[in-house]
């Protein structure tokens, strides 16, 4: 509840951001087609630790390659997919190319985790552990190599059957991570009930913290949440060098974010690790050190 008060005008803030873009109307049809043409393909963008800046893991993130409009982005077509009913279509399709994927890279000698973002209305029925499983079974990757983010504002109302799932998920090893922490109305309870396996601290309370007392206090006291219960803490919206410096000092796991990558197509990924890992050096990025 106080994260809750504490991060309402950060909130707010962040829901004016999202009205910038262009906000078209796409209808059912056209979105039906496009899932099954493979125009909305998967974009990654990399996790990396923050102690040693090796990669760990990626995000997909979807894409709409739309005829007209060029790159569409989530936040303009996921609430009408849900809406429509085509939310288990998209994240079987979004989650079997992650899992292809994620053995490309691993038979690359990449030993990275996969994250695929969940839809609370995934969770709706229990088929869906069932093509979790199959998909990664198919692709042969190993469940502790796959993270399931769900939202954390997602995370409410009456979700039994969602619990349920989350629960048997976490039991076959799959991960779980609470993502865009803060920004939800219910998260504590949820950390006591799903052992979730990351906690992803919402880039409203990452960027800029540095030299915001109110941010500041939010991102200490979800990494230290994170800390006690034993959760990876992930960054998100790291943006500049400042932001960068502060997860150092203060001890996040891992970071995420524009400052280090945007989300990419796959074929773009060896080329960004070749540069990050060059960026290490020359921009001294792991110079500063833990504080106490
Ligand atoms: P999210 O899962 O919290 O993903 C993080 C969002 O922040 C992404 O936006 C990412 O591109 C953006 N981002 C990352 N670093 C920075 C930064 O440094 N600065 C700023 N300003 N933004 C940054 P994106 O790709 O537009 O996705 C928006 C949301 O759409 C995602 O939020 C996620 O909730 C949802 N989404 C994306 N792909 C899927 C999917 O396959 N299925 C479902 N159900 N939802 C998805
Ligand atoms: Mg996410
Ligand atoms: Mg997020
Ligand atoms: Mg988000």
């Amino acid at each position: 509840a106080l994260l809750m008060l504490l991060s309402q005008s950060t909130a707010s803030n962040d829901a004016a951001a999202k009205l910038e873009g262009s906000d078209k109307a796409y209808d059912a049809q056209a979105i039906s087609a496009a899932i099954q043409s493979g125009a909305i393909v998967n974009y990654y963008q990399p996790k990396v630790r923050v102690d040693t800046g090796k990669i760990a893991g990626v995000e997909t993130l979807v894409r709409w390659q739309h005829p007209v409009d060029g790159l569409v982005y989530p936040d303009q077509f996921i609430g009408l997919v849900e809406k429509c009913g085509m939310i288990n279509e998209l994240t079987s399709k979004v989650l079997e190319q992650a899992c292809i994927q994620a053995k490309t890279w691993q038979q690359a000698g990449h030993e990275l985790k996969v994250a695929v973002n969940v839809s609370m209305d995934n969770l709706a029925s229990l088929d869906f552990q069932d093509v979790v499983v199959a998909l990664a079974a198919k692709a042969g990757i190993a469940p502790n190599k796959i993270v399931l983010e769900i939202t954390e504002s997602q995370l409410m109302g009456d979700m039994r059957v969602s619990l349920e799932i989350l629960a048997r998920l976490r039991l076959k090893r799959f991960h779980l991570s609470i993502d865009d922490f803060g920004t939800g109305h219910s998260s504590l309870s949820q950390l006591r009930d799903i052992p979730f396996d990351e906690l992803k601290i919402d880039q409203g309370f990452v960027h800029r913290a540095w030299e915001n007392e109110t941010l500041r206090a939010i991102y200490d006291t979800s990494l230290a949440l994170a800390k006690q219960l034993n959760m990876e803490a992930v960054a998100e919206g790291v943006q500049d060098r400042q932001d960068w410096d502060l997860l150092r000092r203060t001890g996040c796991n891992l970071a995420q974010g524009n400052f280090i990558a945007r989300a990419m197509p796959a074929d773009a990924f060896e080329a960004w690790l070749v540069d990050w890992q060059k960026r290490l050096v020359t921009e001294g990025l792991l110079s500063v050190q833990l504080e106490n």
